[in-house]
């Protein structure tokens, strides 16, 4: 339930509304605009509280009741987008931001030569992942904390903020302390104790979509952060699986449109574990920023041929470069800038 505040209403009044809903068993959270305060009524049983409950009470303009499963992320209960700041950098403003890097750490030397590449190019966050989400236990897992030092290293050489995933509730802590965006992958997208904890951390998140879930499911799982309190928070549309198989996922292109007519947050979208191979990255790229989206993380590797992982789908620093500037003229064409 959304109860809006008139303009100008006082602390007593909002705080009335705060101390009747606690008083019934719901949570509260407040989104205190610029123009006036909305206070969202949260719990199980709201669909069975009358709204007059909150209507009848001094200094509330309307009640309504959200009907979508989403609540916190929706533009129902925050009508002006969210921005998110990163060491200087804002997602979800008027510029598109570029991340870029290799899939894992390999080692210090290939992330530096990575970074310093894409940097030049560019990009304005490092992507590396030291904890490799993988579909086989076999697979090669990532480094770990000697991989998150790695990060920590090539930022204060570069300057570049960094992105690097979280796989376990326990390191979130951890990986916090060593990341500017802390990033949930698709497989983990409704990982609800990783997703409470991140939200806990009140770290700036960047929640991928799952191959498998619908936008709704999407957005409601982002709900798990915000209810934690944390704001920051990020969407990445990384491809879904459908019956095609001609590339790896099938980019949803509309979840870009969708989302920023349901929702206030950033969305950003990886056209590399979408595509798969490199040759359609660019084309995914400049899709995504024309449907829209706020930013883009993409794969690049210094020598792709010998990456752990995702060699195929990542880009080499001169194609990275080239893609770069073909994709400045098209955030321009957008009205944006990169
Ligand atoms: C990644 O970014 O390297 C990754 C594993 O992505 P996803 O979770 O989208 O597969
Ligand atoms: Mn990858």
């Amino acid at each position: 339930m959304i109860v809006e505040m008139k303009k100008g209403t006082s602390k007593e009044q909002v705080d009335h509304v705060i101390e009747r809903a606690k008083g019934l068993g719901f949570d509260v959270q407040l989104n205190l605009g610029t123009e006036k305060i909305v206070v969202a009524i949260l719990g199980t049983d709201t669909g069975r509280t009358s709204t007059d409950i909150f209507a009848v009470l001094p200094g509330v303009e309307t009640v309504t009741r959200i009907m979508k499963p989403y609540k916190l992320v929706s533009r129902e209960f925050k009508s002006q987008n969210t921005t998110v700041s990163v060491g200087g950098i804002k997602i979800g403003g008027h510029q598109v931001v570029v991340m870029a890097g290799p899939c894992a750490v390999e080692s210090e030397e290939q992330l530096m030569e990575t970074a310093r590449s894409v940097k030049e190019a560019g990009a304005l966050i490092l992507r590396g992942g030291a904890f490799k989400p993988r579909t086989s236990p076999f697979a090669f897992q990532g480094l770990g904390l000697p991989g998150l030092r790695m990060l920590a290293k090539v930022k204060a050489e570069t300057g570049m903020a960094i992105i690097t995933e979280v796989v376990d509730p326990k390191d979130v802590e951890m990986v916090a302390q060593y990341s500017d965006i802390l990033q949930i992958g698709t497989r983990n997208m409704q990982n609800f104790a990783l997703l409470k904890e991140v939200g806990r951390s009140q770290h700036p998140a960047l929640l991928k979509r799952g191959f498998s879930a619908t936008v709704d499911e999407w957005l409601t799982a982002a709900d798990y952060l915000l209810a934690e309190g944390n704001q920051k928070v990020i969407l990445c549309e990384r491809g879904i699986r459908t019956f095609e198989t001609s590339a790896r996922f099938s980019l949803d292109i509309s979840s870009i449109p969708v989302i920023k007519d349901a929702s206030h947050l950033p969305v950003l979208v990886d056209p590399s574990h979408a595509a798969g191979h490199h040759k359609l990255v660019p084309a995914l790229a400049k899709a995504a920023i024309a449907a829209g989206a706020d930013g883009l993380i993409i794969e690049v590797h210094p020598n792709p041929e010998e990456a752990l992982v995702d060699g195929l789908q990542s880009l080499n620093p001169i194609a990275f470069a080239r893609l770069m500037t073909e994709l400045k003229t098209l955030a321009h064409a957008v009205g944006r800038y990169i």
